[in-house]
């Protein structure tokens, strides 16, 4: 399969070279050329089996002929064998109507683990022919920096330096980082703010020199193997619940628009869904977009699920290209357009397109408590805020669908302790193989906001 950019002036890559690439050099995202389908009779193939058997058969057809399902297979287990429950991604039943897809039994206890894990995993097989180490640099504003981490420490010919605002990350969320006993990670708390760190980032991958010194990446949900990784948990509960033979909706609570666009690829592939509940936090902007058309930044709103805090869904291009006709040339004018302005607005049949699959509910903070608070008393179950939001979202249009509804667990509660425990009275504990991080040594190094030195600790950090 090779793989196009969204803005339609890259050179097609095939899926090695995409996901070392990271973005593409038009400025756009890196899709497959077309959707492979998979048959109802592959689906229900599946019916009985584990999540990496279903992965591999869900994965190849996208990361042929690189990688076919005897390939995957190693790198699938690395990537899993070492969550926290056997079953991987489990299934929880909430009601007669609402499910829960728990994604955060992996090391740092959010789904990213699900597609950074099998990311490593990828970059050690594909360097495995050669060539100057990989230098990734990253910044994080706390979930994303420790899955990353845990996924490529230790991976020969990756090194991984993960910027942080120096005292404005949580300690659970700073310890899961500075905590990774690992030669390639370099941990780099910054004098400044989380947008401070990212502006960083963004400079020193426009640095020419820099750029020619090291081989760059970058791990952000940009990169395409991420989303392909997350199409399989859709598969696998879609058929642990009677897919194919009948479809049901999923409810994502969304911030960069990655995971729900994982859930449109696997409908695309043949998975029946019937629909998309795309869950936002104050910060609504797809819920606008989704809802009226307006697709314009505003102003942050800090809010307790800070993972979905955005101004800016990079994903969302992703959509518009898909749904566009894949019409690059009319993605790129509107990306540009919007990067200039600040605002987008959809035309009228993307908008249609886009509505028969994805429905909106943007769910402010007294919602998002009120679902934290009936998942307890009700079910027995503790959720993360950004679950929370899920569920409401679920819960909200549960009307509007007639098959089952499976929330995404997007993060453990242990992760969010404050905000559980205002909602509910319950402090949630972190899990057993955690339950140490409060006594393990730290390791990082703190710098100035200056690109100057940060560039030079890249070029003296240990190849
Ligand atoms: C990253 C994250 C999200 C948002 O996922 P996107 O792919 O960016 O839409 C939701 N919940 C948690 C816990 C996250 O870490």
């Amino acid at each position: 399969m090779e793989h196009v950019s969204t803005r339609g002036q890259s050179p097609p890559l095939d899926f090695a070279a995409a996901t070392l690439a990271g973005l593409a050099p038009d400025g756009g995202l890196y899709l497959p050329r077309a959707w492979p389908r998979l048959a109802p009779e592959t689906f229900r193939a599946l019916a009985s089996a584990d999540y990496v058997t279903t992965a591999a058969r869900v994965l190849a057809p996208l990361t042929a002929p690189v990688l076919d399902e005897a390939a995957l297979l190693p790198l699938l287990h690395r990537a899993y064998d070492g969550f926290a429950h056997a079953a991987v991604t489990p299934l929880v039943q909430l009601d007669s109507r609402h499910w829960l897809l728990e994604l955060h039994h992996g090391p740092t206890l959010a789904f990213k683990d699900l597609a950074l894990q099998l990311l490593g995993q990828f970059f050690a097989r594909f360097l495995e022919a050669g060539g100057p180490p990989l230098t990734i640099i990253g910044a994080t504003s706390g979930d994303t920096g420790s899955a990353a981490i845990a996924a490529v420490a230790g991976i020969p010919g990756v090194r991984i330096f993960m910027l942080h605002p120096h005292g404005r990350v949580s300690e659970v969320q700073r310890r899961q980082m500075t905590t990774v006993v690992a030669g390639n990670v370099h941990n780099i708390a910054v004098d400044g703010s989380f947008d401070d760190c990212q502006a960083l980032v963004k400079a020193l991958f426009n640095d020419p020199a820099l750029r020619a010194r090291h081989r760059l990446s970058a791990v952000n949900s940009i990169n395409w193997a991420r989303l392909a990784a997350q199409t399989v948990y859709y598969v696998h509960a879609a058929l642990r619940l009677g897919a194919p033979g009948r479809a049901l909706s999923f409810s994502v609570p969304t911030g960069n628009f990655g995971d729900v666009f994982a859930g449109h690829v696997a409908a695309e592939m043949g998975l029946p869904v019937e629909r998309l509940m795309v869950a936002t936090n104050e910060n609504d902007i797809l819920a606008r977009a989704l809802g009226t058309g307006d697709y314009s930044r505003r102003r942050l709103t800090p809010t307790q699920s800070p993972s979905m805090d955005i101004q800016v869904s990079s994903n969302f291009e992703r959509l518009i290209f898909d749904l566009s006709g894949r019409d690059g040339a009319r993605t790129a004018a509107a990306m540009r357009a919007f990067e200039a302005e600040g605002r987008l607005t959809l035309w009228p049949e993307l908008l249609a397109h886009m509505r028969q699959r994805f429905t909106p509910a943007r769910i402010d903070a007294p919602d998002m408590a009120e679902a934290m608070r009936w998942a307890w008393q009700r079910c027995g179950v503790l959720v993360d805020p950004h679950t929370a939001i899920g569920l409401a979202a679920a819960r909200r249009l549960e009307e509007e669908v007639e098959g089952p509804i499976v929330t995404l667990a997007t993060a453990h509660p242990a992760k969010f302790p404050d905000a559980v425990e205002a909602a509910t009275g319950v402090r949630p504990g972190l899990p057993e193989r955690l339950a140490d991080l409060f006594d393990r040594p730290e390791r990082m190094t703190r710098l100035a906001l200056c690109q100057a030195r940060l560039a030079d600790f890249i070029d003296r950090a240990p190849a």
